[in-house]
């Protein structure tokens, strides 16, 4: 087969370009003549965009298919243990206004039963803290999982916030060191194929022109390949998702400061403020949209948030939106060089994570199944594009502030037709596994079901419970007061916990 696909050639070293050498280098070992070979270039004057510390529990099985060791991981990268987001002030805009996202499932199957019961023997309780283990009020501070519990194991499902440049960098050493892949530290200038062809190579200013087989663009928003090279349409969901711009700070924390297990997304007049707990800062970022709010006012809001006149901050626009399609003849645009959604709920280093890993799955053989692999790529990764898009809008839609920006956010024509009619069914019935059509959807209907009823959606059905499901799930909900009272008896808090994997470490440092 001479038309074998050999050599990959990853351009960009963010998030997304480590992830996916991480990934591929380590589902394909073989570095032999039979072996893929697999080469990342960065540019060294080119900085990355440096954000992106809420993560998906997707990362856990993704550092572990990588070879990381976890308690590596969250020392080297200044990691905490994420168990979910919690919104406040998105409803009403009162102080009292406030409801969780964890990532545990609510407690029964079968949803219209377990909304029965909600109303029947908790309408006092949150829907989440009546139905989720995960909703404890004394939770919030605690670590997922006992320290003598194996890597990436936890008695609650997590994910990290992490600090993004040092993940990156962890990662290079780590692929390069271990799983061998040819690292390139140099700018792209060139990119070599015919535009309705091939790329077959890319230029670089040192090391002259790398070939390749398969191209990954994971070259940021400035997507050199799929979208410059090859001018690959970009999709504009502004009209939807109306933020286009965060103005990001650091705040120090003392080293005994708790831990938040959550990510902190907080409404403001126009927009929202994201809060991030790792070990030794926060990061805060005040996301608006320039439409509703000038710069000046944005930085008024941040600043009243961390109550802090002083701290530097750092201004980022980009455009909600996503490219026609993803994989384009020879090259494959993983991570912002795809697109970008608003950061509300942490979807890109998740949808990353996901290309990278079917890519690793189903690389193609040969040119030939490129393009049938390409189309299937394509396919479900639109779909995937399509729901995020309309997830994060739900989070706008049931708000009943009354600011020009949420008031334009509840107007139909910026609603998408599948999310309005999925709205109306969820009048009469809870979001079901049916409303969705993937195995591994990204937002799952327990996902739909904590913001609908978190944001106070109440479903128009009778309370009655035939008496032996009544019985059933009464137990049940019993079972979540039991296991909330004892996890948060029993677990270590965030800080202490990580406090102590960082002593382990520097311990087996000076030994
Ligand atoms: C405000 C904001 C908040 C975010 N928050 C989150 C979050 O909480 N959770 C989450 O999952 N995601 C978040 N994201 C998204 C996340 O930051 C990105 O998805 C992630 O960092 C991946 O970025 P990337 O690697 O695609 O691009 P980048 O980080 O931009 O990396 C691009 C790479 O391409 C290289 N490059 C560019 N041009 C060339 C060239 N000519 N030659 C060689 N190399 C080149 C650069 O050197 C760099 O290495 C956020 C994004 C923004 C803007």
């Amino acid at each position: 087969m001479n038309d074998r696909v050999r050599n990959i050639v990853i351009v960009g070293g963010g998030t997304a370009g480590w992830l996916t050498a991480g990934l591929l280098g380590a589902r394909h070992k073989d570095r032999g003549p039979n072996g893929l070979s697999i080469t990342l270039i960065e540019s060294p004057d080119v900085p990355t965009v440096g954000v992106g510390e809420g993560t998906w529990p997707t990362i856990r099985k993704t550092l572990a298919r990588i070879g990381l060791s976890e308690t590596n991981f969250l020392v080297k990268c200044g990691a905490s243990f994420k168990q979910g987001s919690r919104f406040d002030r998105w409803v009403t805009g009162s102080d009292e206004d406030s409801y969780l996202h964890p990532f545990e499932l609510p407690v029964s199957q079968n949803g219209t039963d377990m909304l029965r019961a909600w109303q029947k023997f908790a309408p006092e309780k949150s829907f989440a803290q009546a139905l989720c283990v995960q909703s404890a009020p004394g939770l919030q501070n605690l670590a997922p999982r006992q320290r003598s519990m194996p890597d990436f194991v936890g008695a609650l499902n997590y994910a990290y916030h992490l600090d993004a440049v040092k993940l990156a960098e962890m990662l290079r050493t780590h692929v390069v060191e271990t799983l061998g892949i040819i690292h390139i530290s140099d700018h792209v200038t060139d990119i070599n194929g015919p535009k309705d062809g091939d790329i077959k190579s890319v230029t670089t200013r040192e090391n002259g022109d790398i070939e390749g087989d398969l191209f990954i663009d994971c070259t940021g928003h400035r997507s050199l390949m799929l979208g410059q090279h090859y001018g690959v349409d970009f999709i504009d969901q502004s009209h939807v998702l109306f933020n286009d711009r965060a103005l990001v700070t650091q705040v120090p924390v003392d080293e005994t400061d708790a831990i938040r297990s959550e990510t902190i997304s907080t409404a403001h007049e126009a927009g929202w403020i994201w809060d991030i707990g790792l070990t030794c800062r926060r990061g805060v970022g005040c996301v608006y949209a320039s439409k509703y709010m000038s710069d000046e006012r944005a930085e008024e809001v941040l600043r009243d948030y961390i109550n802090d006149k002083e701290l530097p901050v750092r201004l980022l626009k980009f455009q909600s939106g996503h490219r026609t399609h993803f994989w384009h003849q020879n090259c494959l645009a993983i991570g912002l060089s795809a697109g970008f959604l608003e950061p509300l709920e942490a979807s890109a280093i998740v949808l990353v994570e996901l290309s990278a890993e079917m890519l690793a799955e189903n690389m193609p053989v040969s040119r030939q199944t490129m393009s049938v692999e390409a189309r299937k790529f394509n396919e479900i990764f639109k779909y995937r594009w399509a729901r995020i898009i309309e997830f994060l809008k739900l989070h706008y839609v049931l708000s009943q502030r009354t600011e020009p920006y949420w008031v334009d956010n509840r107007k139909s024509e910026t609603i998408p037709q599948r999310l309005q009619d999925n709205l109306d069914v969820w009048t009469y019935r809870p979001p079901s596994q049916y409303d969705f059509e993937q195995n591994s959807e990204v937002f799952p209907a327990s996902s739909y079901q904590f913001i609908v009823y978190g944001m106070g959606m109440k479903p128009a059905i009778h309370p009655t419970l035939e008496p032996r499901i009544q019985a059933a799930i009464q137990q049940q909900m019993q079972n979540v007061v039991k296991k909330q009272r004892a996890f948060a008896a029993g677990l270590p808090t965030n800080r202490a916990l990580l406090a102590g994997l960082q002593k382990q470490s520097t311990q087996r440092k000076s030994a």
